[in-house]
């Protein structure tokens, strides 16, 4: 008998069909003699929605309101998965996070775990119960409700599977595995059987939507050995653990769409400070400290932030796209990688990386044409990288 933890996300439980099926695949687990305790995310558009409702009374909405709506999309689904366990004779019990308790700290829409306890969710497990837990929600210090940043219910699981000491966290998913690109883009994206927890950390750090970046952090850091599955169709997904050996150099690509190349009238340091005392990831292109205009990208999603703070400093100069490359010794390829990318007319502005990442800034317009390029190239054909090592340094 195992302990597992199953994550569903939103596309799982989209509709009362997608949560009866759901029900279907907790029970198959159970009677394979497992323990489960479930995650869920809200039905899919939920958040969203609720969101729009907040956008439509401000378009800043206070943080703390904001959380106490966000949270209830994520009620209504386990309360649904409950119910239909329950009418297929399984015994099983929704909990909020307020009662398992999940200790968050206060930072209101995007707040970190600090604890979770187990001793109401193992008592209903000892009572024979499937436990049936909200994602995405905590709460703080003062009995607030907290949420954890969009896409929060995979750190959820991750910090239950934790705290229990599960044997595996599963998450699953709209896709069967992690994939060595986004396979929606690019056809001939292969599925990964296994995936170290260093490679899997870059890939959502750059892109890979798969697995949210805290989520695969916190499991990295605590052990959960996690597993992507489908949650539609039957098979063993992707493992992501500390044991695997690869014979490949390049496992994956990475494509991170709607950047913003904007100009603000700060020195790098200065403005690195201030990015940093809000809570803003940018990757800043200045190289001269002392110039007064630094030049960054951000996400798109984090402009309106960002004008609240720089404001009058900033101005707005295009989007972008961030190419970026995963896999063993990857600055070793840079040459060759810009020379299949010049020699296909798509430009590369700059590029940043360590031993196992290269991002690559691009024009938008290039993204689709160079993730297809570079993926053929270094990922599906492995013996071209040798050629093409050759051929560089000739
Ligand atoms: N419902 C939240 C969201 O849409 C959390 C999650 O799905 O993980 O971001
Ligand atoms: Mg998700």
């Amino acid at each position: 008998m195992a302990l597992l933890v199953q994550k569903f996300g939103g596309t799982s439980v989209g509709s009362i069909e997608r949560i009866e099926a759901v029900a279907e695949r907790v029970i198959k687990a159970r009677q394979c003699g497992h323990q489960v305790v479930v995650v869920l995310s809200a039905m899919a558009g939920e958040t969203n929605r609720l969101l729009g409702l907040a956008k439509q009374i401000d378009a800043i909405p206070t943080p703390r309101e904001l959380d106490v709506l966000l949270a209830a999309g994520e009620q209504v689904s386990i309360a649904l998965l409950a119910m239909a366990l329950n009418k297929r004779g399984y015994s099983a019990v929704s909990l909020t996070a307020d009662q398992v308790v999940i200790h968050t700290d206060n930072n209101f829409n995007n707040a970190t775990i600090h604890e979770v306890e187990t001793q109401h969710m193992t008592t209903l497990l000892g009572q024979d119960n499937i436990v049936v837990v909200a994602g995405f929600q905590g709460r703080d210090i003062d009995g607030n409700v907290t949420t954890l940043g969009r896409g929060g219910s995979d750190t959820t699981a991750v910090a239950i599977a934790s705290a229990l000491k599960a044997d595996e966290c599963q998450i699953f998913t709209d896709v069967d595995g992690v994939y060595s690109t986004d396979p929606r883009i690019v056809p001939s994206a292969t599925r990964l059987d296994v995936i170290h927890f260093d490679y899997m950390t870059c890939m959502a750090r750059l892109g890979a939507k798969v697995l949210q970046l805290q989520s695969v952090e916190y499991a990295c850091q605590h052990r959960v050995p996690l597993r992507v599955l489908s949650s539609f169709e039957e098979g063993e997904g992707t493992l992501v653990n500390f044991d695997v050996m690869s014979n490949q150099n390049i496992i994956g690509v990475a494509l991170q769409r709607q950047q913003v190349l904007v100009n603000i009238t700060l020195p790098a340091t200065v403005l690195n400070e201030q990015l940093g005392l809000y809570g803003l990831t940018a990757w800043n292109l200045s190289t001269n400290s002392s110039d007064d205009i630094s030049q960054i990208v951000i996400s798109n999603d984090d402009l309106a932030r960002l004008r609240l703070v720089f404001d009058s400093k900033m101005r707005h100069i295009g989007m972008v796209s961030i190419l970026s490359l995963i896999g063993k010794d990857i600055q070793q390829h840079l040459e060759c990688i810009q020379m299949v990318l010049r020699e296909a007319g798509i430009i590369v502005h700059t590029y940043q990386g360590d031993k196992k990442c290269l991002s690559l800034l691009i024009n938008e317009d290039d993204h689709l044409a160079a993730v297809d390029l570079i993926h053929e190239k270094f990922v599906v054909d492995g013996q071209c990288l040798g050629n093409l090592s050759h051929l560089a340094v000739s």
